[in-house]
């Protein structure tokens, strides 16, 4: 198989700023089927780095690829198309129903909602039925509770069946048991291999059980890409959080689990120790 399929994602020496550099230098590859979760303290760049893959920004220099194509030199029928995009905060102004809301993510094919096609109402019929938004197709989105909106979001981003699924802190407002449900949905989404995810998110031990991959970032610059395993270590987590985490593995998943502690790292005596993490060699 050729190595341009394998990295279905290819970003390469990003180099962004507004006022001062927010990017500096990134590069990484997603392949198909692998859940990228990218992980940092507030502004360390993370929602300008997704910005800039689904091409709502443009870096100062470097390159995004798609599955070999520079996203540069896609009409945006095609970004559209082939990236379903999460914000942060998703608002509905209008009284639409869920499945009028996921329809809209077929306007990529340039379509508008009472002028869809049969093919359309089928995707979108897939797409509510595997994020289990079909039960209330008719109910107003406005009147959904957070959990069932999110799923429905998740519904229109994936109806026009991307290469790429684009995640901005999909589970903020999710109570923990949701926050499971939409993380492993994701998960179970990308698995076949069809499709990637890349999900910006604070909640470290869901990074740890369904990411494939964590890219770590802080002040734009990359700190880390790897397994879980390999990245989310006692002393990389703190340096990068500066706070004091204590990670050990997971009884029941065998990932790592990190923990908040209000005691006081020590510095300069060896710092953070990598007690019970599984941390492979730093870069
Ligand atoms: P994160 O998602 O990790 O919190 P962001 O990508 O939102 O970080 O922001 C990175 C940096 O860029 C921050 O210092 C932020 O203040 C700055 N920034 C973000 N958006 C803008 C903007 N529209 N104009 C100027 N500076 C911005």
């Amino acid at each position: 198989m050729a190595d341009g399929w394998l990295k279905m994602l290819q970003v390469r020496e990003i180099n962004f700023s507004y006022a001062e550099p927010v990017l500096k230098d990134i590069s990484f590859d997603v392949s198909g089927g692998e859940l990228l979760a990218v992980i940092g303290p507030n502004g360390s760049g993370k929602s300008t780095l997704l910005k800039i893959i689904i091409r709502a920004l443009s870096p100062a220099s470097g390159a995004v690829s798609l599955d070999g194509r520079n996203i540069a030199s896609l009409s945006r029928r095609d970004v559209a198309r082939l990236m379903g995009y999460v914000a942060q905060q998703s608002t509905v102004r209008f009284p639409l129903t869920a499945m009028e809301f996921v329809l809209q993510g077929r306007f990529a094919q340039g379509r508008m909602v009472g002028f869809e096609s049969e093919t359309d109402v089928r995707q979108a019929a897939w797409a509510m039925e595997v994020t289990e938004t079909s039960e209330f197709a008719c109910r107003l989105i406005g009147e959904l509770s957070g959990g069932e909106r999110q799923r429905a979001v998740l519904a229109r981003a994936i109806a026009s069946r991307p290469r790429l699924l684009v995640l901005d802190e999909p589970v903020a407002n999710l109570d923990i048991s949701h926050q499971v449900k939409m993380l492993d949905l994701v998960k179970r989404l990308t698995a076949e291999g069809e499709m990637s995810a890349l999900v910006v998110t604070h909640e470290l031990n869901l990074a740890a059980e369904f990411a494939t991959h964590v890219l770590m970032l802080k002040s734009g610059e990359m700190r880390g890409f790897g397994s879980p395993g390999e990245v989310l270590t006692e002393s990389r987590l703190s340096d990068l959080f500066d706070a004091d985490l204590l990670v050990d593995v997971n009884p029941v998943s065998g990932a790592p689990r990190i923990t908040l502690t209000a005691k006081k790292r020590e510095r300069g005596s060896g710092g953070a120790g990598e007690r019970g993490s599984r941390g492979a060699g730093e870069p």
